[in-house]
């Protein structure tokens, strides 16, 4: 049996970039050729599988492989439909591919609450997520499994109202649909079985995921510098977002005056910056961080 790390990904669509893009700020070094299923991974022993992503949470509960990236939109559907056969479990949460799994109905038409809904059919590719939503609100209809095309069953009458995925909406706009509920909010996320990988392929996992760990931390990340009256300090560390100690450094020539650096944890806003600004600091400078580790 091989020691390579197995790790499923979506072959191409919308997951696929995003998945590609957070393996290479991992480091990992990779081409993908033409119809390939398998793409090995030069600088480390990992081999990516290419596949659709349908299919990614049952290769990881069946042992082919170790690991995969899907939306949790699809995981959930899968473990809904299989049940406790399906050995595949979220890992960690990776922060992109975020979209939203929706009800949606004719805009100004019948169906404008979920109460509406009793006694219709709704098309939907998630039948597993609906039903478990429809039961847990007690809403009495039938979802109607189409797995493409969803946004034009209700101009057809084969549904009153949809169960899709909306990113920007555009779609459900240009088919004269409305969302009036969300009933999930879905990213990509990393996903094993339980089983033991042992020791070789257990090594490999811890370097690749404290590498995705330290990508999904620095993504939002900026490292602040500014300058700030020394009576300010407290006032300006509450304002910076997500950290903790901020580095003081004493500016020669002006006692009153001090240098204030910062890792910031979370985005930083036009706004935040309006608010240092208007406690003192002065000369602020926002930069990117591109890998951080601790
Ligand atoms: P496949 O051919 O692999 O079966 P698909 O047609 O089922 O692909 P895509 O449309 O490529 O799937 O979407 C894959 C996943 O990407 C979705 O299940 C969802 O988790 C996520 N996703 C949906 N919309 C967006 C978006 N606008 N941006 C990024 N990710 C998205
Ligand atoms: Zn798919």
């Amino acid at each position: 049996m091989t020691s390579r790390l197995r790790l499923a990904i979506q072959k191409k669509g919308r997951l696929a970039e995003e998945s590609f893009a957070a393996l290479k700020n991992c480091g990992l070094r990779f081409s993908v050729r033409g119809d390939g299923l398998l793409a090995r991974v030069n600088n480390m022993p990992i081999d990516l599988l290419l596949v659709r992503d349908d299919d990614i949470a049952g290769f990881v509960s069946e042992g082919v492989s170790d690991l995969g990236i899907v939306g949790e939109n699809v995981l959930l559907e899968e473990q809904y439909v299989q049940g406790s056969k399906l050995d595949a479990q979220i890992d960690r949460r990776l922060g992109f591919s975020r979209c939203r799994l929706c009800l949606a109905a004719p805009e100004n038409g019948n169906i404008q609450t979920l109460q509406d809904l009793n006694g219709t059919r709704i098309a939907t590719s998630y039948p597993g997520v609906l039903g478990n939503f429809l039961t847990k609100n007690e809403i009495d209809a039938i979802p109607v499994t189409m797995k493409g095309a969803v946004e034009l069953a209700p101009r057809i009458d084969i549904a009153a109202s949809i169960c899709d995925l909306v990113s920007s909406g555009a779609t459900l706009e240009a088919n004269g649909l409305k969302a009036f509920q969300t009933i999930l909010e879905s990213e990509a996320v990393l996903i094993k079985s339980d089983r033991p990988m042992g020791r070789d392929k257990q090594a490999v996992y811890d370097r690749l995921v404290r590498r995705l760990d330290a990508v999904i931390r620095s993504k939002d990340s900026k490292y602040v510098m500014l300058n700030a009256p020394r009576s300010k300090i407290d006032d300006i560390t509450r304002l910076l977002p997500g950290s903790d100690a901020p580095t003081i450094i004493p500016l020669p020539g002006d006692d009153n005056l001090v240098a204030i650096q910062a890792v910031c944890t979370e985005t930083v806003f036009w706004e935040t910056l309006e608010a240092l600004k208007d406690n003192g600091a002065r000369s602020i400078l926002v930069v990117p961080i591109e890998k951080m580790m601790s």
